[in-house]
């Protein structure tokens, strides 16, 4: 027994030397680039951000808030036209779906397969309810000392009008960007891209245009976000999430409700809810979730990096702490939420009719009819139908961590921001990149946005706002990328 013991102990003191070894040799994968320096404030730019945020393009579903959106687009384009004429002047236009718009710029290398950079237009509404939240009303623009309020301030007017800074500036100067780069800006993401985004890549499809990379919103420069890490953290998704909304429908008899049968189309729905959301589905770390905790431990503080060096054997421990979190959760699992229900006119009628539907956010490596079925699986009940609605897709492929296109981001972020830690990372919400696939294999979700628990509130939230200091890091990067080979 004592024999035993003793063998115990030693293999557990190795296995701690492996564990301690792994960790204190994890290798940093950040590249050695020099920051350039605080960009200098530059006054105009500040008043252009200001101005655009002014034209209140609020995407509704609608038609009546189409024609609203599209009016203020249209006035929005005028005054780009007018704001940016060295963009106008050297860009070919495409106007499209009575809002949208593509820029095509010729760089130096004329040959050069072009960068694709996405933006939307469209803004999310203020609700009425909260208006008085707000410092300052949401389609104001106010400029109140270091800081521009307003809807589309972070989410993503400030990205179409930092490119157009960015690009006006080079153009200004009598010099090209290195590479033809195109602008595609959506009118309607907020309401799924079907007449932006989607239109757009399909011109460019049509145009035969095949791009380098593409950049669109997507996750930023996180500043106390990512546990263990102190330093400003640029995560660039690789991926995102997949999309499905399914609608459950359940049809028995109805009648009076003095004497009810045991069960109802409500109750049988309400019961198939309860199963779904007990059901646990599969926790696993996806590709993209891999290669942020293996590229990222080595920037972590020793716990973090520790632990995270050792997913051989501590894979188990970290499923269990990011279980515990809906954040965290959502990385390693499909989740799901019911968004609408419906059954039922009076109090004392038994409804013939239920229906609920529920959203999924489906885990890369898995597939909306994975998805369904395993919904089905869960209820198990044949008086339930299941419908996947119009609008679903499957997590997105995963973009390549190596190679030019990755590189040229990295040094463009390193160039722009101070000490800052570059990783991939997941996309939990959806984007508009979806609507691109087939225009390039190398697609990341970044913009140049500091993040902090203090700020992310405002996206699609009260006092959407963003200091001018990282306004002007915005137009910086993106006129780092335009001049890069
Ligand atoms: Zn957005």
């Amino acid at each position: 027994m004592r024999r035993f013991l003793r063998y115990f102990a030693i293999a557990i003191l190795v296995l701690l030397g492996i564990m301690f070894g792994k960790s204190f040799f994890a290798q940093s994968g950040q590249l050695k680039i020099h920051w350039q320096g605080k960009p200098t404030e530059d006054f105009e730019a500040v008043q252009h951000l200001s101005q655009s945020i002014q034209f209140a393009s609020v995407s509704y579903d609608n038609e009546e808030g189409k024609i609203k959106r599209n009016k203020a687009l249209f006035e929005l384009r005028k005054w780009m036209q007018k704001t940016y004429p060295f963009c106008f002047k050297n860009a070919n236009l495409d106007t499209l779906s009575g809002g949208s718009m593509v820029l095509y710029f010729k760089g130096t290398n004329s040959k050069s397969e072009p960068i694709l950079m996405l933006a939307h237009l469209d803004v999310v509404p203020a609700d009425s309810a909260d208006l008085k939240y707000w410092k300052f009303p949401p389609f104001s623009g106010k400029i109140d000392h270091d800081t521009i309020y307003g809807r589309g301030a972070l989410d993503d007017k400030v990205i179409a009008i930092s490119m157009l800074e960015a690009m006006e500036k080079i153009l200004i100067s009598g010099k090209l960007p290195s590479r033809n780069v195109i602008f595609a800006f959506g009118q309607d993401e907020e309401t799924g891209g079907k007449e932006g985004a989607h239109q757009i890549a399909a011109l460019l499809k049509r145009k035969n245009i095949h791009a380098a990379f593409i950049m669109d919103e997507g996750l930023g420069v996180t500043e106390g976000i990512v546990p263990g890490i102190a330093k400003p953290t640029a995560l660039i998704g690789i991926a995102e999430k997949g999309y499905a909304s399914i609608k459950l429908t359940v049809k028995m008899d109805g009648g009076h409700s003095s004497m009810p049968k045991k069960e109802n189309a409500a109750s049988v729905l309400t019961s198939a809810l309860n199963k779904i959301d007990k059901h646990r589905f599969d926790e696993k770390f996806p590709l993209p979730l891999q290669e942020f905790l293996s590229q990222g431990a080595s920037e972590m503080s020793f716990g973090y990096k520790f632990l995270f060096s050792n997913m051989w054997i501590t894979s188990p421990l970290v499923k269990m702490v990011m279980r515990g979190n809906e954040k965290t959760l959502a990385s390693i699992s499909t989740t799901h939420a019911t968004t609408l229900i419906q059954a039922g006119v009076k109090d004392n009628v038994i409804p013939n009719l239920a229906t609920a539907t529920v959203n999924f956010r489906i885990l890369s490596g898995e597939t909306v009819g994975g998805t369904l079925q395993e919904a089905k699986d869960a209820v198990k009940d044949a008086r339930v139908l299941f419908e996947v609605l119009e609008g679903f897709n499957d997590p997105s492929m995963v973009s390549p961590i190596n190679g030019a296109a990755w590189q040229t981001i990295r040094t463009a972020i390193h160039e722009t921001f101070k000490n800052v830690v570059t990783l991939p990372g997941q996309v939990l919400a959806g984007t508009d990149c979806k609507h691109y696939t087939q225009i390039s294999t190398h697609i990341y979700r970044f913009t140049p946005l500091r993040l902090n628990n203090n700020n992310t509130g405002g996206i699609h939230g009260i006092n959407e706002r963003i200091a001018v200091n990282n306004y002007m890091e915005c137009i910086a990067f993106y006129r780092n990328l335009f001049e890069k080979p």
